[in-house]
């Protein structure tokens, strides 16, 4: 049986799809380089699908130590079983001490099952991660009870410890195009027959789907916008800023909006320059999805409402009333 002493280094799964390395990943190497400097410790990137071997770069200029690279037709578009048996493998033969997996649908399906197979702890959902200076372990921090508190969770006696982490909370690594690093190309010795699910076709989705993580200026609509009607107003207002458009949950509820354009806590975590909420009153589970934005700007009819409290800038008004003024004036810009 291994020994916790003979677990090293900080992983960090390189989700990609279809050849596009998945824009966490930046934010899961910024991380893990802060936690390898912490744990004095080498920082690695696994990269699985066929023919992804010119990724490397890209992860090695962004911090990566080491790539492991798993090169297969079996391994080309994800499967849960492809993926879980391919990353158990990979960590009983090379013992990381930390695995950091982005929290979207891919990470949060397979990363369970790889912590069932390697008989170890998984933190799901984590918005910051630290090593604690005493005992090098690492100290994963995620909301708890609907977000009404912050749950600090260690793994204290299996390895390696593990994270899913929300996409949009971590800074992103700087690039170096300049940085070396070393690549290793894993043997995949995975069948045909130890995957289950066989994909006949991808069809990708016809909706137009928001990019809230990627955005620098988000216009956000709520229960105050009444009617769905109010997004298209709020649609001139992003277009104007070049923005995209959010929305709270009692909106997307109400089915005025899809739940891919949901901020917070069940919805996406933003981190953007501007953040516009237009008759949002500041719940803590949207505050939670946008607290971070470098300016936040809140339009609100009542001048309590709880999203004043970390507004920037708060306008008392109506929407229907205050968002034309901003279209006009920038679009005047
Ligand atoms: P309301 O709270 O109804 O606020 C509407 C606001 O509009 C009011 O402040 C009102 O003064 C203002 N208003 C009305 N008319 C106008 C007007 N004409 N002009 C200007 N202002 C006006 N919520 C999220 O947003 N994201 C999440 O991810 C999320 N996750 C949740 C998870 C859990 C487990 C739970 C329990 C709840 C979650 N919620 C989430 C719901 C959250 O608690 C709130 O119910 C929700 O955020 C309220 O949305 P709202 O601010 O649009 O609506």
């Amino acid at each position: 049986m291994s020994n916790i002493k003979d677990y090293k280094d900080v992983w960090v799964f390189a989700e990609q799809r279809g050849g596009v390395i998945t824009p966490v990943v930046l934010e899961l190497l910024g991380e893990g380089k802060k936690l390898a400097e912490e744990a004095g410790s080498k920082l690695c990137a696994v990269l699985m699908g066929e023919n992804v071997k010119e990724m490397s770069d890209t992860l090695i200029a962004h911090g990566a130590d080491k790539v492991y690279t798993a090169d297969s037709p079996l391994l080309k578009n994800y499967t849960t079983d492809g993926y879980t048996s391919m990353m158990t493998e990979m960590i009983e033969a090379y013992k990381p001490e930390i695995v950091l997996y982005g929290a979207t649908h891919i990470g949060r399906a397979f990363a369970p099952r790889v912590a069932a197979r390697v008989n170890t702890g998984l933190t799901a959902d984590c918005t910051k991660l630290e090593i604690d200076p005493e005992d090098k372990k690492l100290k994963q921090t995620r909301p708890a009870f609907g977000g009404n508190l912050m749950a600090t969770i260690i793994c204290p006696d299996s390895r390696p410890q593990m994270s899913t982490v929300r996409p949009g909370v971590m800074e992103k690594a700087e690039m170096d195009s300049t940085r070396k690093g070393e690549v290793i190309s894993v043997d995949v010795k995975l069948a045909e027959s130890d995957i289950r699910t066989k994909i006949l076709e991808i069809v990708k989705s016809k909706k137009e789907l928001v990019s809230l993580t990627d955005a620098e200026v988000i216009v956000s609509g709520g229960k105050g916008l009444g009617d769905p009607s109010g997004f298209e107003l709020l649609k001139d207002l992003a277009d104007s800023m070049g923005g995209v458009v959010g929305a709270s949950r009692a909106a997307v509820d109400a089915g005025w909006i899809d739940h891919s354009n949901q901020v917070g806590q069940t919805g996406t975590t933003v981190k953007p320059k501007i953040y516009v909420a237009c008759g949002i009153s500041g719940a803590i589970q949207h505050v939670a999805g946008m607290h971070e934005a470098d300016t936040i700007i809140a339009i609100n009819k009542n001048p309590s409402a709880p999203i004043f409290e970390l507004s920037d800038y708060g306008i008392v008004g109506d929407l229907y009333e205050v968002v034309p003024m901003m279209i006009d004036a920038f679009s005047a810009i």
